[in-house]
């Protein structure tokens, strides 16, 4: 039993993150899920230790539903048909370590080459991995400049490239188009090759978005991480990384401990969350997904044209959910969480009203408000 002290001090930490969860603009999370009927296997003592295609003496998991979850988004992703692996994730950042891990075996002495909009935990995995970067210009939307690029990779033509492609940055959901990535490793006659698709943010979407980025495997990517907790949605991280079977065998080892093959990055694994994320396929289907987007966009564009009403100078990238605007002051950053580099954006995740939208405007529209 919690003293009463204990309860109270719980009871006011629910309060205050109900409260926070009404103005929560600026991260890209869905809000609207309920996972109410899954909360009964939450009293088992559940793990999905191993590869999710092979049995395990540890029976007490959901591999079964994890292979489904890893299904749906390979074929969403065109992967091919009998080539393809894939794992349910703690979230993007291990989806794309586990992208460059396999790009390393395949060529360790390859250099990396990302945007400067990329995401902070990419650098740190490189160096993790011991991988050479080489950090190339970001347009001001975002996307990577491709002749950065193609004058960085024409410098190191002896050395395999990896490419880290952003499906939708951080700040600005800038989209690298891997088709014309693909072109210029071409031109330069760079056959030693890896491209990682960074759909963190975009993947859950990106499929239906008109016209379809460049960012799969019929595009050209080699994998694909995205984050679940994202635009699907889940009350705790997750994600999902789809992968080429073939360069997954390169590194897989049999353990005879769990009675099944070393293939993931972590040992125990969630077996919760792919339960969550089957459980929000089997519900929204790619319709109910391709609905949700139609919703958020449609909300983004009015975002943005209030903005602009409110003479706030706000943009988007075509077809994105990722309004940006002049940093704001540090009292609405904060109530209204906005993540702020040296632009700050509000990001139209499920679940957020157009009320929402229209009491942050009311707050930036306030005279007394001094942009710092
Ligand atoms: C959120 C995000 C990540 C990190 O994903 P997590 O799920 O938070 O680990 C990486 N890249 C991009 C573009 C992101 O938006």
């Amino acid at each position: 039993m919690l003293t009463s002290q204990d309860q109270a001090r719980l009871d006011a930490l629910y309060d205050s993150m109900q409260e926070a969860s009404h103005t929560f603009l600026g991260y890209p999370v869905a809000r609207d899920f309920d996972y109410e009927p899954l909360y009964r296997f939450l009293k088992f003592p559940s793990n999905n230790i191993g590869d999710p295609f092979q049995s395990s003496t540890y029976r007490l998991g959901t591999r079964e539903f994890e292979r489904e979850v890893v299904d749906f988004f390979a074929n969403l992703y065109r992967a091919p048909k009998t080539d393809y692996w894939g794992y349910v994730t703690n979230g993007g950042t291990e989806g794309n370590l586990y992208g460059l891990y396999l790009a390393r075996e395949l060529y360790p002495n390859g250099i990396v080459y990302f945007s400067e909009d990329t995401h902070y935990s990419v650098a740190k995995n490189v160096h993790f991995l011991g991988l050479r970067h080489i950090m190339i210009r970001a347009q001001e939307n975002g996307e990577i400049d491709y002749e950065d690029l193609k004058e960085s990779v024409r410098l190191h033509r002896d050395v395999p490239a990896i490419i880290f492609a952003n499906i939708g940055t951080t700040m600005k959901e800038g989209k690298d188009d891997i088709r014309r990535i693909q072109n210029i490793l071409d031109d330069l006659v760079v056959l030693n090759r890896y491209i990682h698709s960074d759909g963190a943010f975009c993947g859950p979407f990106a499929s239906f978005l008109d016209p379809k980025p460049a960012f799969d495997f019929a595009d050209g990517a080699d994998s694909i991480a995205i984050s679940g907790h994202k635009f699907i949605g889940a009350p705790m991280p997750c994600g999902v990384v789809i992968a080429r079977k073939r360069n997954v065998e390169r590194i897989g080892r049999t353990i005879g401990y769990i009675g099944s093959l070393d293939t993931t990055i972590t040992g125990s694994r969630n077996a919760y969350t792919p339960l969550m994320l089957w459980y929000a396929i089997k519900v929204m289907g790619e319709q109910g997904l391709r609905q949700r987007l139609a919703h958020c966009q449609e909300l983004a564009r009015y975002a943005v044209e209030s903005l602009n009403q409110h003479g706030i100078a706000a943009w988007r990238n075509p077809n994105a959910l990722t309004v940006v605007f002049p940093k704001v002051a540090d009292a609405i950053k904060n109530k209204w969480q906005l993540a702020t580099q040296d632009v700050s954006h509000l990001i139209v995740m499920p679940g957020v009203t157009k009320e929402n939208i229209d009491a942050l405007i009311a707050d930036l529209a306030q005279p007394t408000q001094e942009t710092t």
